[in-house]
């Protein structure tokens, strides 16, 4: 009891810290980027054992956190997606959870992925998947989670269904390309593709090889805390180079595929000058954006006659998906602030 109450003091503390430097500095909740201090503190609360354990017992966060889940069950992601669907928008489904390290836990996320699967053939959804490699025992072994991969690809060809493999932080960026590319190449997968994080120096040469291989890409600024060294920190570079991979990738090669993953109306409105210049055909590319971030702008870019796919997590494991999304903007800390005093 005594430890429980230590570390939720400290993470009381830790929040209330956060929110007092997002006072002081900014007292307009409509400022648009994050301070780089405050961004790399919550991207660490995001990744803290201790700060998980916390938080996901508590009961106003996980209300909160409501806002960019779409529930707890498949049904209720089922729900959320039919209503997406019927208004023009399709979905990807991410089942959360990150970072397992036990063989029998990443057997349970196969298994709910394969009832999801079954879902959207069953439902007949407009769907794809998202998966991310360390929720399918990557930290056990390179090797598991090949095997699940492919357990959930093949079920998922069967259906006709599309899967991402989701891009963590940098200590997995050479093991999820390869996976991918063994995938694609030696298993002979067509429905499967990765991410590219436009913040990471390496992305440049990345894209250039994954341009030539006929490639299924979701391009996006990145969401992990990366030393300098590895990523760019200021946002102007990051988006510089979204708006340059995202230019080489679509003229490039005609038989490639890029889902472009941003809420930013800047990077929408270059993407679509590159799209009008080279004249790309609406079968190579969709943009997509987040489940809770820009409802009313996903809505527009779908009446436009775009294809617009969201993406949508469950789950339980809401915590480090919620924290990164607060980490992107601080309009988002004072959404949470408000919400867990006026739910108090
Ligand atoms: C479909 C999809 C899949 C993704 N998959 C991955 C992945 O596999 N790996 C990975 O590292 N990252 C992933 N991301 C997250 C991504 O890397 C960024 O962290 C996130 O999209 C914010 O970047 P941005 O392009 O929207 O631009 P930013 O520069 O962060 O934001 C630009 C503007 O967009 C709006 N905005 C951005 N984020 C939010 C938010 N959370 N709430 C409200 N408004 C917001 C604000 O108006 C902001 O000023 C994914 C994002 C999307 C949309």
């Amino acid at each position: 009891m005594d430890i429980f109450c230590h570390h939720y003091n400290k993470l009381s503390t830790a929040y209330y810290l956060l929110l007092y430097s997002y006072f002081v500095q900014c007292p307009c909740a409509n400022q648009k980027a994050m301070n780089p201090m405050l961004r790399q503190s919550l991207l660490y609360l995001s990744t803290a054992d201790w700060a998980r354990n916390i938080a996901s017992n508590w009961f106003l966060a996980k209300r909160v956190a409501r806002r960019f889940v779409a529930g707890e069950t498949i049904a209720e992601a089922v729900e959320a997606t039919q209503r997406l669907n019927n208004n023009g928008i399709l979905v990807t489904l991410d089942y959360l959870g990150e970072s397992i390290d036990s063989e029998a836990d990443a057997k349970e996320v196969v298994s709910t992925y394969q009832q999801l699967l079954d879902a959207i053939n069953e439902n007949s959804l407009q769907a794809s998947v998202s998966v991310k490699p360390t929720h399918l025992g990557l930290d056990i072994s390179e090797e598991l989670c090949m095997l699940n991969l492919r357990h959930i690809l093949t079920t998922a060809k069967a259906h006709n269904i599309q899967i991402t493999i989701d891009m963590e932080s940098t200590k997995y960026t050479d093991v999820t390309i390869r996976m991918y590319r063994t995938l694609r190449d030696e298993y002979d997968f067509d429905n499967v593709g990765t991410v590219i994080q436009a913040y990471l120096r390496r992305s440049e040469d990345d894209m250039h090889e994954l341009t030539r291989e006929h490639s299924h890409i979701r391009i996006c600024k990145g969401a992990y805390l990366e030393p300098p060294e590895l990523a760019f920190p200021e946002k102007m570079d990051v988006d510089s180079n979204y708006v340059k991979l995202t230019e080489e990738y679509l003229s490039d090669d005609d038989q490639s595929y890029l889902c472009i993953a941003t809420h930013d109306e800047n990077m929408i409105t270059q993407t679509k000058q590159i799209i009008r210049q080279h004249n790309i055909p609406q079968d190579r590319y969709e943009f997509q954006m987040l489940y809770g971030v820009r409802s009313d702008r996903q809505q527009e870019i779908a009446s436009e006659g775009e294809k617009m796919r969201v993406y949508v997590p469950f789950g339980e494991a809401w915590y480090p998906y919620f924290i990164r999304r607060l980490a992107e903007r601080p309009a988002n800390l004072w959404f949470f602030a408000k919400n867990l005093f006026t739910t108090a």
